[in-house]
C-alpha cells in the first residue's frame, strides 16, 4: 500500500493549485468536458522516485451541507485515511477564524501535520508567514503552488515525516 498525504485548508487557500502541481497536470488540460471544472481528489505522484497517493479533501463534498460541517468532514477524512497531513493557508489573507477551527479539529491527530503557507509569490510576502505559528502547528512552510515556489522542499519535508 502506497502511503497517502491529504490536503486540507479552507477554500481559496490554493488546494487544488498545490495538487496539480504535485501531481504534474493540469485540469485545464486533462478536462474534457468545456467549460466544467471538476476538480481531482485523488492521484498517485512521486517525489525523489518516493510514490504516494495524494488526496485533495477539498474536493470531497457533501451537497448541501453548511460550510463548516463540509470543513469538518474534510479534515476528519485526512485525518483518518492519511500518513500525513497538508494544512494550506493563504499568507496573503493571514490567520483567519476557518483557519483556526481547522487547526483545532487537526489538534486531535497524532500523525504528522506540515502547515504550507501558499501565495508567496514573492520574497516581500516571507514576512506574513511568522503570523502563522499562532495555529500552534509548528514552522510554517512558504510555498507558491501556482509558480512552483518551494514545493520541492514541501514535499522533502512531507515525505521525511513519513
Ligand atoms: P482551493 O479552493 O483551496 O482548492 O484553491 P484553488 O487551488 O482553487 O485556488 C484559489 C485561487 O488562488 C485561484 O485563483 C488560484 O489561481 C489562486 N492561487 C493558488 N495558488 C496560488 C499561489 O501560489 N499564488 C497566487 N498568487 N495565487 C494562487
Ligand atoms: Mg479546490
Amino acid at each position: 500500500m502506497l502511503p497517502k498525504v491529504a490536503i486540507v485548508g479552507r477554500p481559496n487557500v490554493g488546494k487544488s493549485t498545490l495538487f496539480n502541481r504535485i501531481i504534474g497536470t493540469r485540469l485545464s488540460i486533462t478536462d474534457d468536458q468545456p467549460g466544467v471544472t471538476r476538480d481531482r481528489i485523488y492521484s498517485k505522484a512521486t517525489w525523489l522516485s518516493k510514490e504516494f497517493f495524494l488526496i485533495d479533501t477539498g474536493g470531497i463534498e457533501l451537497g448541501d451541507a453548511p460550510f463548516l460541517t463540509e470543513i469538518k468532514a474534510q479534515a476528519e477524512i485526512a485525518m483518518e485515511e492519511a500518513d500525513v497531513i497538508i494544512f494550506v493557508v493563504d499568507c496573503r489573507s493571514g490567520v483567519t477564524d476557518d483557519d483556526t477551527y481547522i487547526a483545532k479539529l487537526l489538534y486531535r491527530t497524532n500523525k504528522p501535520v506540515i502547515l504550507a503557507v501558499n501565495k508567496v509569490d514573492d520574497q516581500k510576502f516571507r514576512e506574513n508567514i511568522y503570523d502563522f505559528y499562532a495555529l500552534g502547528l509548528g514552522e510554517p512552510i512558504p510555498v507558491s503552488s501556482s509558480h512552483g515556489i518551494g514545493t520541492g522542499n514541501l514535499l522533502d519535508l512531507v515525505l521525511e515525516s513519513l
